[in-house]
């Protein structure tokens, strides 16, 4: 049998740390500087996907996010 207390742990510990990367995005398109919390190297910035995706990562890619930018702010 699942245990689903366990299983919903598992889903908070996703969201926050989506909401976390969700952030960094946020900062980096503001310009902001961002450090990788595993190497505190700085993260690279970059557009992929036609500019529908932004990619966050670091030079030893420890941080590697990818996130769709919200088009919906007109
Ligand atoms: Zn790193």
């Amino acid at each position: 049998m699942i245990d689903k207390n366990c299983f919903d742990e598992l889903s908070k510990q996703k969201a926050k740390s989506f909401n976390q990367e969700k952030n960094y995005i946020k900062k980096a398109l503001n310009g902001q500087t961002i450090n990788c919390r595993v190497c505190q190297k700085q993260l690279q910035m970059q557009f992929i996907n036609d500019k529908t995706q932004v990619k966050l990562q670091c030079k030893s890619s420890c941080t590697d996010i990818l996130l769709d930018i919200d088009k919906g702010s007109k």
